[in-house]
């Protein structure tokens, strides 16, 4: 075991503060990873504020990790000492059930290991994320990453990046297809990047005209204010939306923009259930989908295609001591467009 510095909540109501825990000592196939950088995902503050019920106190946040390999197993081969590499939501899963089987270990049928609130496959070791000094992965679970990204604006797309990527790519987000994103914040902000590399036509629906000049410089083809006028006017519109906001919207409102057999995804977790009317769907054969991250294959996919198209997160970096401060900014949405932390300030 080694002690391990980072900060973390005691309770739902706690601010982040510094706590020190211990890390497993180095298995044949794990990775040790001195932690450079960590994004602060909003879902960071969903759980370490329990809104989602269930959270393990105290709680080390952070799931979009970015490194370098300081040690490794005697059976590790992918990774060595010095090597660019990233951590994202989760560290373990069964490896046995189909959906790891296929690359999907963010849906194992058993359990997934979240790589913070969550517990290693023992089911009795909590795991503590990203918003520390350095973590010890199994090479399976450790991402490479492209070395033409610097390490602060990759982080995010440990979780923001995959969680885009993955529904643009199922739902074939590509020249001559209209895509839509809710909600210009972490997530959003790389689904523009993302889709606008992938060829698509991008349009943001924002909640007020403040990100417009930012929407353009992104890659958006068009900025739009969400509105009851826009809804009609935009009436089957689009052929995939993807819906990053985690407040109550009328979710009615935007299925009806979307083009015969067209699909809406939900990322954004609200906290209370969204009542959908059978006609929002039925008319025009239209689909709800929802999607949680990826696979590791897909997310090393995500970050080769994001090393080619040289796409990194816009960030604001800081230092650990103001993560309460920037929790704040982010439930505002004053944050252009991910807080990354800089470990070297612990
Ligand atoms: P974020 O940076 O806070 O962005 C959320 C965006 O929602 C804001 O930038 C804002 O965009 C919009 N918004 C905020 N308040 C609003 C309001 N009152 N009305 C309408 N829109 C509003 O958060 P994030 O990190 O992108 O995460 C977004 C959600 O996705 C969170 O719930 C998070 O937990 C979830 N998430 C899901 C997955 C998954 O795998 N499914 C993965 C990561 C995160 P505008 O200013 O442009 O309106
Ligand atoms: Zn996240």
């Amino acid at each position: 075991m080694s002690i391990a510095r980072g900060f973390a909540a005691l309770n739902a109501k706690a601010q982040l503060a510094p706590f020190s825990f211990e890390r497993r000592e180095m298995g044949d196939r794990d990775v040790g990873i001195d932690i450079k950088y960590c994004g602060i995902c909003h879902s960071d503050i969903h759980q370490a504020r329990d809104e989602w019920g269930g959270s393990i106190f105290p709680m080390v946040p952070g799931h979009e990790i970015a490194g370098i390999v300081t040690a490794v197993g005697r059976k590790v081969t992918k990774y060595k000492p010095g090597d660019k590499v990233g951590v994202g939501c989760y560290v373990d899963s069964c490896r046995m059930c189909p959906e790891c089987s296929q690359g999907m270990e963010q849906y194992c049928s058993n359990m997934t290991s979240w790589t913070y609130n969550g517990r290693e496959q023992d089911l009795v070791t909590p795991t503590y994320g990203g918003y520390s000094e350095n973590i010890v992965v199994d090479e399976h679970f450790v991402l490479r990453l492209p070395d033409n990204l610097p390490l602060d604006g990759a982080a995010p797309l440990l979780c923001a990046g995959i969680t885009l990527y993955s529904p643009l790519r199922r739902f074939h987000a590509g020249p001559g297809r209209r895509v839509a994103i809710i909600g210009l914040g972490g997530l959003g902000h790389i689904g523009i990047k993302i889709a606008h590399a992938m060829g698509a036509e991008v349009s943001v629906i924002s909640h007020s005209t403040r990100k417009q000049d930012d929407a353009r410089r992104l890659g958006a083809d068009e900025f739009i204010v969400s509105s009851r006028d826009t809804f009609s006017k935009l009436s089957r519109h689009f052929d995939l939306i993807i819906n990053t906001v985690s407040v109550d919207l009328d979710w009615n409102d935007f299925l009806r923009m979307l083009r015969v057999g067209g699909t809406m995804v939900i990322l954004g977790a609200p906290t209370k259930p969204v009542p959908i009317g059978a006609f929002s769907l039925i008319s025009g054969g239209k689909c709800l989908a929802g999607s949680g991250m990826g696979g590791i294959p897909e997310t090393q996919e995500m970050l080769d295609f994001c090393g080619k198209h040289n796409i990194v997160s816009d960030i604001e970096k800081i230092p650990i001591q103001q993560v309460n401060e920037a929790y704040e900014r982010v439930l505002k949405s004053d944050v252009r467009y991910r807080f990354v932390i800089d470990l070297a300030s612990l």
